[in-house]
This record gives structure tokens, C-alpha cells and sequence, in this order.
């Protein structure tokens, strides 16, 4: 770290001395710790407003890591903050029986997304991923799913697998073995899962060849998110819906950061792929913590008629049904998406061109409103190319002299930078100016 950076960050290093007192680790989420790239401490946060936010060292920054993705909106939008302090105040917040509110937010995630006809709403992503999977055993009578390296799904003991993990233990990549992603999870659940190089056509097809009428379902990020952001190849989605139609597998994007992020109709529209199962959380609700998962009227038809239990005490409670009504009314502002892409790929354009000029091997990956700075020249895919060529210790180098720079991003090479719909021209003319310096310093380590 550029030597002032103890000096800078004081308090925050005086809270996380007291918080591991009361909290496990100083912090509330695994993903906050210091072996999760918040060396040498997480900083801690005082406030945030539009596309900045603060820490208690009274530090401004640019923010991209925007909530690790909720934050679609920036911070505190007056619109959605205004609309849930009006429904607590005036309906209260959780009944255990549905009410109007409720109707009106799943009919405006309805309209909005290609392939859902029905909508429940629930607390969080991991929630909602658990829920899909589950339901799409249920209505398949089938056991196996089939997922794929790199991918995040949330925590669940299903899904908690092949994320980031140790490439020798992962096998060849033609034939990849599912590695848990901690202790705790039972290992007999290897066997309900089959585990492919993502981007790989061939590999998904001889499967699906092989044991496609095992399978219950193929759950996919539709662009993958979770290991910077690598986008489809062409045909690569096409693939997955037309295979998974001919052998009766249900087909589940997890829409939980590309939700409304590349559109208001999600990835699904962007990309003219609709699947049967979809999942959403972080952009859905502003920032609000809710997540959804809807489908095809068929697709939901055993929650319809209860025989499968989607419970929850906190599922749709007010809080969620106005943050996500709200939220739909927001991005439903037009040339909104056209305006932040152009706004971010300005930016990710302009980072690729500065370590070109300082000598530096780097390219991006994604879009405008969320993309990764790759310390490679080599080509990424899937995840065994970001495993194999990101230069994870460049990248955390560039992050340590932008934080100290008043630019704020996950420290970590296979995370990736958020773009809000409220960054602003100035935002990005200032974060250039510091990647420039911070760029200059990276070149001559
Ligand atoms: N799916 C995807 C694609 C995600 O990125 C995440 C969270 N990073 C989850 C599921 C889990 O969501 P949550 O953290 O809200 O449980």
C-alpha cells in the first residue's frame, strides 16, 4: 500500500479493532474480510449519496463497487428512499398475508422481462437461486444440475461449489470436477452436480448428449459476472435454450448482478434468450435487500397451485414491494441505458488506453454498466483463462494506488467494476485522471 495509507484510514482501522470484538471477523458478510482482498482492513463507510460515498476518515470516493451491485441507482436515490419511508409509514411492513402493493410490483417486473409471466419475491439472491434449483427438481421429477466453473450462485449447500477455487483441484478443464467452495458442505451433493468450462460449446453438448435426460436443469449467470465479467460467445445461450428444450431440462438464468444492468428486460432481453427460470436480487430493489424469482406461468405452475413450498416469513414485504416498484419506474426512464453504456464503456475504453500508454498488459471484458479490467493480453473466456493469465497482483497493485486516489472497487482481479445510472461525465473524467497516475506508478513497480 502507498505508504500514508495507515495514516489515512485511522478510524477505520480503530472500528475494525472493536467490531471483531462483537462481530466474527469485524464484518458482517465472509466477502468483507482481509483474505477477501480488504487488506489490510475493510474500510468502514459513513454515508453515501448519487455515485460517491464516504468512509469515516471523512474520505470521498468515486464508487464502482456500488454494494458489490445493488446500488443500480447510487446511493440514497431520492425516488426509491422517498417511495419506501411512504409505504412503512403508511401500510407498515410485513403481514403474513399479501396486499396490493405486492401486485403492483410483480406486474411491473412481469412487463419489464421477456420471460416471466409469474413472479414471487424473497430476501436475497442465495434465497431465490435455492428456490429455482429446487423447484426445477420438483417439476422435472430429476436430480441432476448441471452449472458451470466461475459461477456464483449464492451460499446454499447446492449451489456453494466451483466459484473461485483451487485450479489444481478442479481437474482438466474438458472434464471438471465440482470442488466446494468450504467446509460444510456434504460432499455427497457432488453427485447431484455436473460442473463444465462455461463458453464451450462442445463440452455442454456432449453432455447434454450423454445424460441430458437426467438432468433437471442448467443454471447459468447469462453473462458471467462472478469471474470479472465475461460476456457469451455467440450462439453460446442459443445453445444452452435450444438443448436444454430437447431434453426436457428447465433452464435458469441467475439474472442476480446482469439484471437490469445490460436492460430493464435483464440479460434475457439483451441477449433474445428466454429461459424458464430467472432469479434477481441486486439491482431489482435499488439497493433495497430483496430478490426475486419468476418464470413461465408453466415454469411456476407447482408454486401456484402449493404443492411446492415457496415460504418465507419476510417473502414480499413491504420494504421489497416498494423499493422494486419504485426501482421499475426508475429504469423505465428513457434513454437511461443507452446514456450509463456510453458513459462506461467511455470509461472502460479510457482505463484499456492508459495502461496501453504506460506498457501494461491489460484489456476489458464486459459492458458499459458493469466490466472488468483484465491484467492480461491473453483472451478470457470462462474461468480456467482468467485462472491461468489475470495477473491478480497487478490488479491489486492498480486498486491499492486508485483507492488512495478517491476511486473505490473490489481489490480483487476476479471481481469487477459497477457503473451506476447516476455516475456522471465528471465522475468519469476524474477516476481517468486517476488511473492515469495510478497507472504511472503500477508501470514502474
Ligand atoms: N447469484 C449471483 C449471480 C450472485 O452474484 C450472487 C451474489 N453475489 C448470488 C447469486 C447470491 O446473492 P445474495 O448475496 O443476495 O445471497
Amino acid at each position: 500500500f502507498p505508504a500514508d495509507f495507515a495514516a489515512r484510514t485511522a478510524a477505520s482501522a480503530a472500528l475494525f479493532e472493536r467490531a471483531k470484538r462483537s462481530v466474527p471477523g469485524g464484518a458482517g458478510s465472509t466477502a468483507r474480510l482481509p483474505r477477501n482482498g480488504w487488506e489490510p482492513y475493510p474500510l468502514f463507510i459513513a454515508d453515501g449519496e448519487g455515485s460517491r460515498i464516504r468512509d469515516v476518515d471523512g474520505h470521498e470516493y468515486i464508487d464502482y463497487l456500488l454494494g458489490l451491485g445493488p446500488m443500480i441507482l447510487g446511493h440514497r436515490h431520492p425516488g426509491v428512499t422517498q417511495a419506501v419511508v411512504d409505504a412503512v409509514r403508511d401500510l407498515g411492513t410485513c403481514f403474513g398475508l399479501p396486499y396490493e402493493l405486492e401486485i403492483e410490483a410483480a406486474e411491473k417486473v412481469v412487463a419489464a422481462v421477456p420471460s416471466l409471466e409469474q413472479v414471487r419475491f424473497t430476501n436475497s439472491g442465495s434465497e431465490a437461486v435455492g428456490t429455482a434449483v429446487r423447484l426445477a427438481r420438483a417439476t422435472t421429477g430429476r436430480r441432476l444440475v448441471v452449472r458451470f466453473e466461475g459461477h456464483y450462485h449464492g451460499w446454499q449447500d447446492t449451489v456453494y461449489w466451483s466459484n473461485h477455487v483451487d485450479p489444481h483441484r478442479a481437474g482438466p478443464a474438458a472434464h471438471p470436477r465440482p470442488v466446494a467452495m468450504g467446509p460444510g458442505v456434504p460432499a455427497e451433493l457432488e453427485d447431484t452436480l455436473i460442473v463444465l468450462s462455461w463458453n464451450d460449446p462442445e463440452s455442454f453438448a456432449a453432455l447434454m448428449a450423454e445424460r441430458g435426460d437426467e438432468v433437471a436443469a442448467v443454471l447459468t449467470e447469462p453473462a458471467v459476472f462472478n469471474t470479472g465479467c465475461i460476456l457469451p460467445e455467440p450462439g453460446y445461450l442459443e445453445l444452452l435454450r435450444e438443448l436444454t428444450r430437447t431434453h426436457g431440462a428447465m433452464l435458469i438464468f441467475d439474472e442476480v448482478i446482469t439484471g437490469f444492468r445490460f436492460a430493464r428486460g435483464g440479460a434475457q432481453e439483451w441477449f433474445g434468450i428466454d429461459p424458464d427460470l430467472t432469479t434477481f436480487a441486486k439491482g431489482i430493489g435499488g439497493g433495497f435487500p430483496v430478490a426475486a424469482v419468476g418464470g413461465t406461468r408453466e415454469a411456476m405452475r407447482l408454486v401456484a397451485d402449493g404443492t411446492y413450498s415457496h415460504s418465507g416469513t419476510y417473502n414480499a414485504n413491504v420494504v421489497q414491494c416498494a423499493a422494486v416498484s419504485a426501482t421499475m419506474d426508475v429504469l423505465a426512464q428513457p434513454g437511461l441505458y443507452e446514456r450509463q453504456r456510453a458513459l462506461g464503456d467511455r470509461l472502460a475504453r479510457g482505463l484499456e488506453a492508459i495502461a496501453d500508454e504506460n506498457g501494461v498488459p491489460a484489456h476489458v471484458t464486459g459492458i458499459g454498466t458493469v466490466f472488468q479490467l483484465w491484467f492480461t493480453d491473453r483472451e478470457i473466456r470462462n474461468w480456467r483463462d482468467a485462472a491461468a493469465h489475470a495477473r491478480e497482483d497487478v490488479f491489486t497493485r492498480w486498486y491499492q494506488e486508485m483507492v488512495v486516489r478517491g476511486v473505490l472497487f473490489h481489490p480483487l482481479q476476479f471481481e469487477n467494476l459497477f457503473v451506476s445510472l447516476v455516475h456522471t461525465d465528471a465522475d468519469i473524467d476524474e477516476t481517468l485522471n486517476a488511473a492515469s497516475d495510478a497507472m504511472r506508478v503500477v508501470a514502474r513497480d
